[in-house]
């Protein structure tokens, strides 16, 4: 068997499973896709019939608000029709049983699988075993990768900070176990940020090997001065021990993002947080709802960018069709 490859062969994306291996030509494809789904506020949402005729299927098994539901709005925008499944996947993996719901939902016509799962590697097994014309796309796998907020993280950054290569961001707090970390590393590696910080306390710290080229920083103050875009994480309890959660006062105390802290970033500095937000714990609450915070704007961006996703796969599987 061939090695996976999220590629076609004629090395257009069929699947998105990982940010892992896009150029910065393939990342910025994509995020000027989704500039042409914004709309001002008020504005009604961008629609087309790109997608009649599609099904969608969503498979989460980890709770979400915003990735299912902007994944939900984008394929209904773009005319698909949308299956909503909570379905445990995970343990059963290895199994035969995983294979016989995909078999059953691509029985039924479905185009698109959006998985979501706490197991690494769901996403690449239903991957490896659908028909040719099926694809793939991850709303976040375990810790290790979210490649739509990565997306969406950086099409943030473009509009308030109109490129990448003088940037200075830090990524705060629970990088350890945080997906939206390693994909965020992923986009901004590509678009060759001009420097990419990680900031956690030891015991949230990636391991040595990862992220290379990542400056690290265990000390909010230092890591946080003169930044440019600050993304603060929420602690990932749920990919804990229950003995190494930290007491959420105490993190406050000394990871909080609070007003006094953000004034040693750049004054024109934009904060970010992928959401849900624990008010008061990794951010303060006045920070979150502050004149820095483009937080809603991220939430705004990930439906452009699944739209832009979708349509993509979808076009490039026409082509392979011949049908374009
Ligand atoms: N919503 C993001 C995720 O699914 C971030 C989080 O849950 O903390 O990873």
């Amino acid at each position: 068997m061939l090695p996976f490859s999220q590629f076609d062969p004629a090395g257009q994306l069929r699947h998105l499973i990982t940010l892992d291996g896009l150029t910065s030509d393939q990342i910025r494809g994509l995020i000027e896709r989704a500039q042409h789904f914004l709309r001002a506020p008020g504005v009604e949402p961008a629609r087309s019939h790109e997608l009649a005729g599609i099904t969608v299927a969503n498979l989460f098994n980890e709770p979400s608000t915003r990735t299912r539901s902007s994944f939900e709005l984008a394929a209904r925008r773009l005319g698909a029709d949308v299956l909503n499944i909570e379905i445990q996947l995970s343990s059963r993996v290895k199994g035969e049983t995983v294979l016989d719901t995909i078999y059953t939902l691509q029985s039924m016509a479905v185009d698109v699988f959006v998985i979501r799962d706490a197991e690494p590697g769901v996403g690449q097994f239903v991957a490896e075993h659908v028909q040719d014309h099926v694809s793939v796309l991850s709303a976040g796998e375990a810790h290790l990768s979210h490649p739509t907020q990565g997306l969406l993280d950086a099409l943030t950054i473009l509009q308030y900070k109109g490129g990448f290569r003088d940037l200075v961001i830090a990524v705060i707090g629970d990088v350890r176990h945080s997906r939206v970390a390693r994909s965020a590393y992923q986009v901004f590696s590509a678009l060759e940020v001009g420097e990419l910080r990680i900031v956690a306390p030891d015991a949230l710290m990636p391991e040595p090997s990862e992220m290379p080229g990542a400056v690290r920083f265990n000390s909010l103050e230092a890591g946080i001065a003169h930044a440019d875009v600050v993304m603060t994480l929420r602690v990932q309890k749920e990919r804990m021990a229950e003995a190494a959660i930290p007491d959420p006062h105490d993190y406050h105390a000394a990871w909080g993002l609070t007003r006094a802290r953000l004034k040693l970033a750049r004054p024109e500095a934009i904060v970010m947080h992928p959401g849900p937000v624990n008010r008061d714990i990794e951010i303060a609450s006045d920070v979150a709802d502050g004149p820095h915070s483009v937080i809603r704007q991220q939430v705004t961006n990930g439906v452009a960018v699944r739209m832009a996703v979708l349509e993509t796969v979808i076009a490039n599987r026409r082509q392979r069709q011949g049908l374009r």
